[in-house]
């Protein structure tokens, strides 16, 4: 039986929602298009951390809704 720790020690790609900030030039992994920061419009992002066999691999960006048409490839956003 696996412990908690040595659960918690493995590194899997995991997303997370984040807002867009001001001056971003990232681009959505699906869409390709920038995700732009909008005055007054809370837009959201998915940032994942993907790693390939506990390794850190990259930093992929979506828009949220590319996110979600996509099938969440890296599973479920959290906050
Ligand atoms: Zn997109």
């Amino acid at each position: 039986m696996a412990s908690k720790a040595a659960t918690e020690l493995k590194r899997e790609s995991r997303a997370v929602t984040r807002l867009i900030e001001a001056g971003s030039s990232t681009e959505c992994s699906v869409c390709e298009k920038v995700l732009k920061f909008r005055a007054r419009q809370r837009d959201y992002q998915i940032i994942c951390n993907v790693y390939d066999d506990g390794d850190w691999v990259r930093v992929e960006h979506f828009h949220d809704e590319c996110y979600l048409d996509a099938e969440q490839p890296f599973g479920p956003p959290v906050d």
